[in-house]
């Protein structure tokens, strides 16, 4: 996105606007955070706005300011359709391919809206008439705040667009600690809670929401810990059954697949959660260092992602499904040993 990309934005910004916001599957904080931020901003500029996620978010984001507003594709798709059918522009956020919205992409590929993509995915693909793409961004939400900044629209940002955007620096960053994490990072962090995030407040109301039965669910995740020494691995496998038996819901194994990588000497962790609904197992990768989990999700699991982050699915068992795993470590044992 260049200068003459942004003038061309801000003119086409300068008169109402019909615009959906669409964050990828399954949104984490990142993706509500941001897309709820630029709701907010442009619903300051005089615009017709409405966030439309593909489907549920986790509980522990149901309180961000405007997040009642989020409209779900799947809770009711044929007016969701007519709403996409409408809008003047879509923006598309915290993903760069139409399928990491599920079976939204279909609807969204038909769209006459003029796209425009903020994110800070690997290898993004070129359906949008404006692409705004820099992997080496900590966070969808820190370039929004850019995308703000380059409208020089700076001083629009209320208190509830600093918390949106603090939120998703924060989860995208482990709390500001991933590799992405740049000086510029935190001078925005700065000027966010300058402009009202409540940094305190925000990290409680993100983190501090365990239930008893997600707790309990992370003993069953530690006690099915694996660690493969001569490849600095570690994995944790759900069954379905193990979560039903914990009263599993949404956003419920959101960071254990971290526990693995905390420990000393593992640079390879990840998690496989079965999914029968889906009929899936879902699997999250977190790498330290140079081994890159972008490459293996995209080369064995029809994922995606970041360097250090990212995921993928399998429709193999969950046995068969680490079987498959293990088996491909040793083709990586220069990187991982
Ligand atoms: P998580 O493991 O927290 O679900 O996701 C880690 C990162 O990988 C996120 O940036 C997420 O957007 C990305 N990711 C997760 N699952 C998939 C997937 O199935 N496909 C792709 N392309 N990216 C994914
Ligand atoms: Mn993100």
């Amino acid at each position: 996105m260049d200068t003459s990309d942004i003038k061309e934005i801000k003119e086409l910004l300068k008169t109402p606007k019909n615009i959906i916001i669409v964050p990828h599957k399954n949104p984490d904080g990142d993706a509500i955070g941001s897309t709820l931020a630029l709701h907010h901003y442009l619903t300051i500029l005089g615009h017709t706005s409405c966030v439309m996620a593909p489907n549920e978010y986790p509980s522990f984001l149901k309180w961000i300011p405007g997040e009642k507003t989020i409209l779900k594709y799947d809770a009711d798709k044929e007016q969701a359709s007519s709403k996409i059918k409408e809008a003047d522009i879509i923006f598309t956020l915290d993903f760069n391919h139409l399928s990491r919205s599920g079976d939204m992409g279909a609807v969204l590929t038909q769209a006459t809206a003029m796209f425009i993509m903020i994110d800070h995915h690997q290898q993004p693909d070129d359906y949008a008439t404006y692409t705004y793409s820099d992997t080496s961004m900590s966070s969808t939400c820190q370039m929004v705040y850019h995308f703000i900044e380059k409208l020089n629209d700076l001083e629009k940002i209320s208190p509830e667009i600093a918390t949106c955007l603090y939120i998703g620096i924060m989860t995208d960053t482990g709390s500001f600690r991933f590799r992405s994490t740049t000086s510029i990072t935190h001078t925005v962090i700065a000027d966010l809670i300058d402009k009202g995030a409540d940094n305190t407040a925000i990290h409680e109301k993100i983190y501090d929401t365990n239930t008893y039965s997600r707790l309990q669910l992370q003993g069953v995740a530690l006690k099915n810990l694996k660690v493969i020494p001569e490849y600095k691995t570690a994995y944790i496998t759900l069954s379905q059954k193990e979560l039903d038996s914990h009263n599993f819901k949404k956003g419920d194994t959101e960071g254990f697949v971290n526990i693995g990588l905390s420990l000393k000497g593992v640079i390879f962790a990840a998690i496989f959660i079965e999914n029968r609904g889906e009929k899936i197992i879902k699997i999250s990768l977190r790498s330290k260092g140079d081994f890159s989990v972008n490459e293996f999700s995209r080369n064995h699991f029809e994922g995606g992602g970041h360097h250090n982050a990212s995921g993928g699915k399998s429709n193999l068992s969950l046995e068969k499904t680490v079987e498959k795993f293990i088996s491909i470590l040793p083709t990586y044992k220069n990187v991982l040993n």
